[in-house]
């Protein structure tokens, strides 16, 4: 039996290890992927105090640290269900396996949606961008689009607005779903143009890198292309919670909700990082989150009745 299992090895879930491992408590992480959503991460110049690294590296780094400390690591292994006992919590992995614990931290992440046409994924970091707050800079005095007019997606076309030479903000429906404070500031802007009702078709680019974006005029059915160097793709990020919905209290967004603490709606169950309702999904907050879920677990546990 652990003292903590950690569900998911990427930034939250290794800062949550280490917390606990130095607590000299029994800790066990089970990961799908160690490293998570850095695995897929090019550039990261946002690290605070490393001026610039890449995800893969920072994944082996994380790694190291938490093998330094005696933590019993599970990669390639999927959680599916979690459910409370009268002595702890009991993890069921897609194997089969059941792992029990006294308590357990989840930091399962979260996926961007994706578009889902063609340029996408050959050029993803070559043009194709999902974080604006990771990548916007690197577009300094270009020219990018925003796909989609929900609440993130007009942030992001505001946040860009101020660095790169030009924005078009590309919606599927006839309006922008956006607040109306975003949607008044977003056309306030002089270098940005919104093109509504608008089916993105492609990702053009020239082999090595996005040169242009190509939609349809869903009105007109003609197609267009719009010449440009990144396009940041803003149609949702879906956190990894779908094992959890009949256990654990989500938001309508599927976000686990968390107190102060990290503590979820099962008693001994934390989450912290991407799949929880923390707001600003970063790899620095995400640590950060761990971290503090980790001590709010030991904090329970020395709570514990002695047995
Ligand atoms: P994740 O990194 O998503 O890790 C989740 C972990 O849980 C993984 O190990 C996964 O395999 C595992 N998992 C999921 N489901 C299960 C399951 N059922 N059972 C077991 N394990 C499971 N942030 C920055 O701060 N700077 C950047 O420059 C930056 N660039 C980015 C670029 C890209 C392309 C992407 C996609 C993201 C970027 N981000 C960046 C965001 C950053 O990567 C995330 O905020 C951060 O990784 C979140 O950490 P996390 O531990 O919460 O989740």
């Amino acid at each position: 039996e652990f003292d903590v299992l950690v569900i998911g090895g990427g930034p939250a879930g290794s800062a949550a290890a280490i917390y606990a491992a130095r607590k000299g408590i029994h800790t066990g992480v089970v990961a799908e992927r160690f490293g998570g959503q850095l695995m897929d991460t090019l550039g990261i110049e946002n690290f605070i105090s490393v001026k610039e690294t890449e995800g893969p590296k920072l994944t082996q780094a994380l790694e190291q640290h938490v093998k330094t400390y005696d933590v019993d690591i599970m990669n390639l292994q999927r959680a599916k269900a979690i459910h409370k006992t009268d002595h702890g919590v009991e993890v069921e992995l897609a194997n089969g396996a059941i792992l029990k614990s006294k308590s357990v931290i989840i930091s399962t992440g979260a996926r961007w949606r994706e578009m889902n046409v063609p340029g996408e994924k050959e050029y993803r970091n070559k043009g194709v961008a999902y974080c604006p707050h990771c990548d916007g800079p690197l577009y300094k005095g270009k020219r990018v689009a925003v796909i989609g007019g929900g609440n993130s997606g007009v942030e992001a076309a505001i946040d860009l607005a101020g660095i790169v030479s030009h924005v078009t903000l590309i919606e599927f429906d006839t309006k922008l779903r956006a607040d109306a404070v975003l949607q008044n500031k977003l056309y306030s802007l002089p270098n940005v143009t919104v093109i509504k009702n608008a089916l993105t078709k492609e990702a053009l680019g020239n082999g090595s890198k996005v040169t242009g974006l190509q939609y349809e005029d869903r009105a007109t059915k003609t197609e267009h292309v719009v010449e440009l160097e990144g396009i940041f793709v803003q149609i949702g990020l879906l956190p990894n919670t779908e094992w959890l919905k009949d256990s654990i209290d989500l938001s309508p967004r599927g976000e686990i909700k968390v107190s102060d603490k990290g503590e979820t709606s099962m008693p001994g169950v934390f989450a912290a990082g991407d799949c929880t309702t923390v707001p600003f999904k970063q790899i620095i907050i995400a640590m950060g989150e761990g971290a503090k879920a980790s001590l709010g677990a030991f904090d329970y546990l020395i709570r514990l009745e002695v047995p």
